[in-house]
């Protein structure tokens, strides 16, 4: 009998790649979302398959799925800052609730259950590079707490539920990834800076363009988070690649990537803007012989391929969705 695993936030960036992966490995995969911002798109291509099942749920309210469970990955969260600035109460909302609701399923079923933290646990980090015994420094009533602490808590509650009921959990801290399948409209820097390329817009640096990210192709994403799912390591992995780059030098970077000739304008840096993020791995060598494999270079040609294939239409499209209605 095929193993299930549920994995909510289906139709986003990770949790549609996420399907996809677990469709390859053999398993049953039950989707759910509730399209917030998600995109059905990401995921139409499974559902003639007789593995595949789509629930349109809202996870913060009570959760059933029918049926053996033997695997659950949480990764249903806006995860973008202007997302997050818009719905900043269902943000606040997924990550707490929707996690207890995922965790008393997880018990019911029996099943081991990933959640998908992030590097924003460690705020704007005073240690560099970030790895996991950093606490963080994070404002709780800045404009990211509402993701950041709802992740914090999102994380206490999972290792309550292993401590109390012996539950099978894991955590993944996953730091700035990238790849087909991001919104381009939902802020972040990659699609904003491919998206103004495209339309032939100028590219928009926050700050002076010295704060840092470091970037994690999809795949060696996906890749480490399996891996982890399937190690029998309980407390938080960081999964990204260490390999920092100011903004400035990235958006120069991806100017010559794409062989366009915009100009670079600046804008203000928004607040709690970490100045400076890169993982330390060393766990995740360690205890999932996991390292990412994918350059910088490569992933971000496929990415613009990607960018490049969407129409038009989706390119001038309104920068953004309507949020309205969801800040209960
Ligand atoms: N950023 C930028 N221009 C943009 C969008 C983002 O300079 O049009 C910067 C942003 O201020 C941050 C970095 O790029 O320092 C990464 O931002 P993103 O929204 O991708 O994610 P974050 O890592 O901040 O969660």
């Amino acid at each position: 009998m095929k193993k299930s695993v549920l994995i909510t936030g289906a139709a986003g960036f990770l949790g549609s790649h996420l399907c996809d992966r677990f469709i390859e490995e053999g398993f049953r995969v039950i989707g759910m979302d509730n399209l917030i911002t998600g995109d059905i798109r990401n995921i139409e291509h499974l559902f003639a398959l007789k593995d595949f099942e789509f629930y349109h749920h809202d996870v913060t309210t009570f959760v059933h799925v029918p049926g053996k469970l033997d695997y659950i990955l949480h990764f249903a969260s806006p995860a973008s800052p202007i997302d997050y600035l818009k719905i900043p109460i269902q943000t606040l909302k997924v990550g707490s609730l929707g996690t207890h609701n995922l965790l008393g399923l997880a018990r019911v079923k029996n099943a081991r259950i990933l959640i998908a933290s992030t590097s924003e646990v460690y705020g704007d980090p005073l240690v560099h590079p970030q790895s996991e015994d950093y606490y963080g420094n994070v404002s709780t009533i800045g404009p990211r707490g509402v993701y950041d602490e709802a992740k914090r808590f999102q994380e206490s509650i999972t290792m309550a539920y292993h401590r109390y009921h012996g539950l099978e959990t894991r955590i993944a801290r996953i730091f700035n990834t990238y790849g087909p399948r991001m919104r381009l409209n939902d802020g972040r820097v990659i699609p904003a800076f491919i998206g103004q390329v495209l339309r032939g817009e100028n590219l928009t640096v926050f700050g002076d363009g010295s704060q840092t990210r470091s970037f994690c192709y999809v795949d060696d994403q996906i890749e480490g988070l399996y891996r982890l799912l399937m190690s029998d390591y309980v407390e938080p992995v960081n999964i990204g690649t260490p390999e920092e780059i100011a903004i400035i030098d990235f958006a120069k970077e991806i100017i010559k990537l794409t062989d366009a000739n915009q100009k670079i304008i600046y804008k203000p840096l928004p607040q709690d803007d970490p100045l400076q993020r890169r993982p330390d791995i060393t766990r995740a060598r360690e205890i999932l012989g996991w390292k990412p494999k994918v350059s910088r270079e490569e992933g971000m040609r496929k990415t613009y391929e990607y960018f490049k294939s969407l129409s038009k239409e989706e390119l001038f499209k309104s920068a953004h969705k309507d949020f309205s209605n969801h800040n209960r």
